[in-house]
């Protein structure tokens, strides 16, 4: 096989003790999954999810130890960030139920749904999509993959955002509207899902703008840190 131009390296993610890395298929983000979060940004209640993408090659993946560097983006005043929970998914399928999600699920990860929400808010406003506002390059920091054996219960962990070593995101997942099993399902009643893909599950309350300088220090119980300042 010749190509036109030389194919990019695949985009992957190290894995926790383990030599072999994750290769990343595509990120599926879930859009207001903690009710706090849903009403700081002016809604209510428990609607159906909603997922948006971003592009694989938007990851920037944050080694074990290491203070990444997260360049700040183009074309914003308002750069917020969104510790999340991110799972990693090792086996496809399509309409999986919640009670089969578990089997799918290979790891979970640290991550950032970087956001340009001053461009997000006025995509909303025209009712255009969301892409300008959060497929952006390096919108999507991870840390190295937990194989889900290794993890702990996920579902209970504190979930945690410092900026500069002050709190501005602290939560449990147990709060997630939609559960991870539960978004597994309606993800995958939409796409099929394949081995590679993450998932971003929505984030805590607390988002808020950093700038050039700052640090971001965030974690998930039983998963690791992570930690990147802004350039
Ligand atoms: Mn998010």
């Amino acid at each position: 096989m010749s190509y036109v131009f030389t194919p990019p390296a695949p985009v992957a993610v190290p894995v926790a003790g383990r030599p072999e890395k994750f290769p990343v298929h595509r990120i599926y983000c879930v859009g207001r999954n903690y009710e706090d979060h849903a009403k700081e940004m002016g809604f209510t209640g428990r609607e159906p999810p909603f997922f948006f993408l971003k592009p694989a090659d938007a990851v920037l993946v944050v080694a074990e130890g290491e203070t990444g560097t997260l360049p700040y983006p183009s074309l914003t005043k308002n750069f917020h960030h969104e510790i999340e929970l991110v799972v990693a998914i090792g086996k496809g399928g399509r309409n999986i139920a919640a009670a089969d999600a578990f089997a799918h699920v290979f790891g979970y990860a640290v991550g950032l749904d970087m956001t340009r929400r001053d461009l997000q808010n006025e995509m909303k406003k025209q009712g255009r999509p969301w892409s300008i506002g959060k497929g952006f390059d390096h919108s999507a920091p991870i840390g190295p993959i937990v194989p889900r054996e290794q993890a702990g219960d996920v579902e209970k962990a504190e979930i945690w955002l410092q900026v500069n070593g002050a709190d501005r995101q602290r939560s449990t997942v147990a709060k997630l509207i939609w559960s991870i099993a539960e978004t597994i399902e309606h993800l995958s009643a939409a796409w099929e899902l394949q081995p590679g893909d993450l998932i971003y599950s929505g984030t805590p309350e607390g988002v808020g703008a950093v700038v050039p300088g700052d640090l971001l220090e965030g974690g998930v119980a039983g998963i690791g840190t992570l930690r990147l300042k802004v350039a």
